[in-house]
């Protein structure tokens, strides 16, 4: 029974609950552009960017803790949001060759020093600080390692940004029952039609 959960693709990323907590912002984050669009079990997975507003970034923020009630995004912060969001996936995709090799993303951080440690001071703008901390998140995860373990599902219908929990570190699908066998499929039906 259990099995047969573990290959439903979930409809969003917050389904997926067994991530370290800073991993699971960047890939909630970052799946938050769904470009899969496979057939699993009878069900068609749409492609579906679900940043297309402010609203729906103001929502996003709001959902995942990092935005007051009453705060607003606009325009401005749909597009840094949407930039950042790139270059995490650009990175975290080696199949992404059309990109700079490393994307600056201008946030300014000040660090403030006390009893309790230190901590970033960011922008003032919340919805800005917002995404700073997104930002800060990503550098959290490749500081404590955990970085290399995201990665890009490579079936071109489905991009999935993963986690992978193997113990190796070497999963290569984000499903190897879903996305590994249409692909070792279309391998087969490949090699039937060059024959
Ligand atoms: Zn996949």
């Amino acid at each position: 029974m259990h099995e047969e959960v573990a290959v439903i693709p979930p409809a969003i990323p917050e389904e997926v609950t067994d991530l370290p907590p800073d991993v699971a912002l960047i890939f909630q984050f970052v799946n938050t552009d769904d470009r899969r669009a496979f057939t699993a079990h009878g069900t068609r997975l749409r492609p579906r960017d679900r940043l297309a507003t402010a609203e729906e970034l103001e929502r996003w923020l709001l959902d995942h803790g990092l935005l007051a009630l009453g705060r607003h995004a606009d325009d401005a912060h749909l597009h840094r949001a949407r930039d950042l969001r790139q270059a995490l996936r650009a990175a975290l995709d080696p199949a992404h060759h059309d990109v700079p090799e490393a994307a600056r993303l201008g946030f300014d951080f000040d660090v403030q020093v006390t009893r309790d440690g230190a901590g970033l001071v960011l922008d003032a703008d919340p919805a800005t600080s917002a995404l700073a901390q997104i930002a800060a998140t990503a550098v959290t995860i490749t500081a404590n390692g955990t970085w290399p373990r995201l990665k890009t599902c490579p079936a071109p219908d489905c991009q999935w940004v993963f986690y992978d929990q193997s113990k190796p570190g070497r999963g290569r699908w984000c499903s190897p029952q879903l996305c590994g066998n249409r692909a070792k499929t279309r391998g087969y039906r490949r090699r039937i039609h060059d024959s």
